[in-house]
């Protein structure tokens, strides 16, 4: 694999095989492209892994993601790993599951008030772990973790 070591950047590393396009959309690293000329992606699918057999790893040149992100995608795939890199300097960052996600995520609640197009509030949710579900602060409306790439905001 003709992939460069990162001067700067991030690595999203352990992605379940073939998920890489989820963690792309989730990290919406499409518009992310878009805004920072200077960043580029590279996507590695069926990497030969230790601990998953096989996985998928994303390289993003200059730019951090940012780790309340992270913590999101290890709620999807927790096996993920990040490492941030800084002048060529590795530091591991291990997401945790967060206990509340606000504005990130829209709710599928049409009437939910965190829909309002007059009086948008910020949409809050808060994960139920052993359920692997969130609910919503406001209308209670609960969704599989697994329907979050779906429900990211554009
Ligand atoms: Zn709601």
């Amino acid at each position: 694999m003709l992939v460069r070591k990162l001067e700067e950047g991030t690595v999203v590393d352990h992605i379940p095989d073939w998920k890489a396009q989820t963690v792309s959309k989730v990290l919406r690293l499409d518009k992310l492209a878009k805004m920072q000329s200077e960043t580029s992606v590279a996507i590695l699918q069926n990497v030969v892994s230790k601990t998953l057999g096989r996985k998928d790893v994303i390289k993003i040149d200059r730019w951090l993601v940012d780790e309340k992100e992270a913590d999101i995608l290890s709620l999807i795939f927790p096996t993920i790993t990040v490492n941030y890199i800084d002048d060529w300097k590795v530091s591991k960052y291990t997401p945790k599951v967060p206990d509340v996600i606000e504005g990130r995520i829209r709710c599928p609640e049409v009437n939910c008030v965190s829909n309002s197009e007059r009086e948008p509030v910020v949409s809050k949710f808060s994960t139920l772990k052993r359920e692997r579900r969130l609910q919503c602060h406001y209308c209670d409306t609960t969704v599989p973790l697994e329907r979050i790439p779906d429900l990211v905001r554009a």
